[in-house]
């Protein structure tokens, strides 16, 4: 399980929670989640500009 951090806002996608509210339900890899996924945090990054967090 990966985690991806948000360049704008430090908001972090993990795959182990998902994000139900999205409708990514907890365990969804981050390769299902759209390319046209934008930031639910701040709403001005897209999927695309996530970073990997180590
Ligand atoms: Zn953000």
């Amino acid at each position: 399980m990966s985690r991806w951090v948000c360049p704008d806002c430090g908001y972090v996608y993990d795959e182990e929670k998902g994000h139900p509210r999205e409708g990514f339900p907890p365990g969804t890899a981050w390769e299902a989640v759209p390319d046209s996924w934008a930031c639910p945090d701040c709403g001005v990054r897209d999927k695309v500009d996530f970073e990997p967090d180590d």
